[in-house]
């Protein structure tokens, strides 16, 4: 039992460390507690189907398309972190155009003629992922 107890909290404590050291890595803001799931798509721990990438900005497809074609937008710069649209700042506005800029170079380069973008913002509104991401969703498929 005793030695049960502290194989867990030496577990526990391992896990906080390598955490420690992935936001030290990847520089996850000091402000979270955890890493969101886009954070892990970003770093590669989680599997995506990448469609769309530059220096700045990563589009995958959405695990459960709600479209033809359903691709998140999402900014990949610790810098550009934002989790939501209501936590939009002046240094940080314009990582929505980034995200739109991005998406309209999707589609043009993939020959999608019509398209919706949207962001779905606070839990209220939707959100589940607290880390900004654009929808991109057309009728066309990829
Ligand atoms: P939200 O509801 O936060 O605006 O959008 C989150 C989106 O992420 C949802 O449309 C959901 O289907 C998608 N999603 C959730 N888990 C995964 C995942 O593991 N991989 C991918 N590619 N998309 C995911």
């Amino acid at each position: 039992m005793f030695w049960q107890k502290n194989q867990c909290r030496f577990a526990v404590s391992r896990t906080n460390s390598l955490l420690f050291a992935r936001f030290i890595e990847f520089g996850y803001p000091a402000f979270m507690t955890e890493p969101t799931l886009f954070h892990k798509i970003v770093s590669g721990e989680i599997p995506c189907d990448k469609v769309y990438e530059t220096d700045e900005v990563l589009g995958f497809k959405d695990i459960h398309p709600k479209a033809p074609t359903h691709i998140l937008f999402i900014a990949k710069k610790e810098e550009h972190f934002v989790p939501s649209i209501m936590d939009i700042t002046d240094e940080t506005h314009h990582v929505t155009c980034m995200l739109i800029r991005a998406a309209r170079e999707f589609a043009s380069k993939q020959g999608i003629e019509g398209y919706k973008l949207s962001f779905n913002c606070g839990a209220k509104g939707g959100q589940e992922v607290f880390y900004l991401h654009l929808h991109f969703m057309s009728q066309e498929s990829l």
